[in-house]
């Protein structure tokens, strides 16, 4: 028995399913999960002392690589001073200032502990400045899981064979319109019929809770559009894109300006954190300054500031999202020369640092159904192979990948060679 087996086994004792996230239990992909005791750079390192090339990165956050020194440093620097207060500090104004920069839409923000915490509350705000209750989502986008988001919300859920979750009252459900993903005729026709009743829309500007489904052209542009046109609040959920798919987020790489976006994830360099922010008008009614209710007993945590603003600054170098994009672009392009030699159907997608890979037919994938359609049985054989040249993937066919700095030639290498072998295996 493999120490991962042990734990696993023994984690099932007093965690459900052994796990503290659902998708970490590799029911998409069967077997058991992998416990990891280090990582450094592009790789995890699990509890038997196997290296694995990371394309997880922690769902996100790690852009920079695993234990990045300097972030390191900056915690721990910090951690001198304690670990928390819950008063102001001039850390949070620090990242304010500089989240505020960074991207496009942001006139003032909001930390809060997670991504769920920054979609849940940019929702209130936005019903809040509204005054109206219903809200629009779309099938696959996953937003964290806060009852009126869990609806035919993607991955997790996806992976597990539940669109949304018992729980979650009908009565809450009944005020989230869930519209077909890339579809914007579907957003018109809504907005015409209900369109004074809706408060926001909320959309992952690249789709990436149902594998990775870019928006198609003209998408995002018209989602703008027809939030004007109904008085709509237009919330981008850059919870995975921001401050990946470019250093402004998928709004500056769009070129689309919403009025909200949410953050996690890289945001928090690896530690938990979110938030949330936008349009000056519409962040002046959240608490103190206006009756929107938000609050958070660890907000802004000076520990987790620490990590995010140091990863923010590292990555503002010139050229880093070029090179990121860059790796990316290699990866996929030498996984499909693997897969066309070996005669598997086989499309992928990418927007900066994050990927899609769909063993599928299919020219292109622009909608859910292109993602369902695609085979989750042969990648449930193709994460295996992987896993044991050395490569970890996302354990599920519904989650995209997240490429990191610190992936280099070595990396790409193992990753390819370890590729070669898993299609020609496949195509037996
Ligand atoms: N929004 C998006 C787009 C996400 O991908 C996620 C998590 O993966 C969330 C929200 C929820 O974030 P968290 O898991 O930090 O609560």
């Amino acid at each position: 028995m493999s120490r991962s087996e042990t734990l696993f086994a023994n984690a099932q004792k007093h965690i459900p399913g052994g796990v503290n996230s659902p998708v970490r239990a590799f029911r998409g992909v069967g077997g058991t999960p992998l416990f990891f005791k280090h990582a450094e750079g592009a790789y995890v390192i699990d509890e038997d002392d196997k290296r694995y090339v990371d394309y997880v990165g922690s769902w996100g956050p790690m852009i920079l690589g695993h234990a990045h020194p300097e972030v390191l440093e900056a915690v721990r620097r910090q951690l001198e001073h304690g670990l928390s207060y819950g008063a102001p500090t001039a850390l949070e104004s620090e990242m304010a200032e500089l989240v505020c920069a960074l991207v496009p839409s942001m006139d003032m923000v909001r930390m809060v502990s997670s991504g769920t915490e920054a979609t849940m509350s940019a929702i209130r705000l936005a019903r809040g400045y509204t005054g109206r209750d219903s809200i629009v989502k779309f099938e696959g986008c996953y937003h964290g899981h806060s009852d009126s988001l869990l609806v035919k919300a993607g991955s997790g859920a996806l992976t597990l064979g539940v669109p949304s979750s018992p729980g979650v009252p009908a009565a809450f459900a009944k005020h989230t319109l869930t519209l077909p993903y890339n579809d914007l005729g579907a957003v018109e026709r809504t907005l015409a019929e209900v369109g004074r009743e809706i408060a926001c829309i909320i959309v992952e500007p690249v789709a990436g809770n149902m594998n990775c489904v870019p928006p198609a052209p003209g998408f995002l542009e018209g989602l703008r559009a027809q939030c004007d046109q109904h008085g709509v609040v237009l919330i981008f959920d850059e919870v995975m894109t921001g401050f990946r798919v470019a250093l402004g987020g998928a709004q500056a790489h769009y070129g689309v300006t919403p009025d909200l976006s949410t953050f996690g994830k890289i945001v928090g360099g690896g530690m938990p954190v979110g938030c949330f922010g936008g349009k000056r008008a519409i962040m002046e009614c959240i608490a103190p300054l206006g009756p929107v209710y938000q609050a958070g007993t660890l907000s802004g945590n000076p520990l987790a500031m620490a990590a995010g603003l140091t990863t923010l600054k590292l990555i503002g170098r010139p050229g880093f999202h070029r090179e990121l994009a860059e790796y990316t672009g290699r990866l996929l392009q030498g996984l499909q020369e693997r897969a066309d030699a070996a005669g598997i159907p086989f499309v992928t997608t990418r927007a900066g640092g994050m990927f899609g890979l769909y063993f599928s037919g299919a020219d292109e994938i622009v909608t859910f159904a292109d993602v369902m359609a695609s085979d989750a049985e042969r990648f449930k054989r193709f994460f295996h192979l992987m896993l044991d040249g050395g490569v970890y993937l996302a354990p599920s066919a519904f989650e995209a990948g997240f490429t990191s700095i610190a992936h280099s030639e070595t990396e790409l290498s193992i990753t390819l060679e370890a590729a070669e072998r898993a299609f020609a295996t496949l195509a037996k």
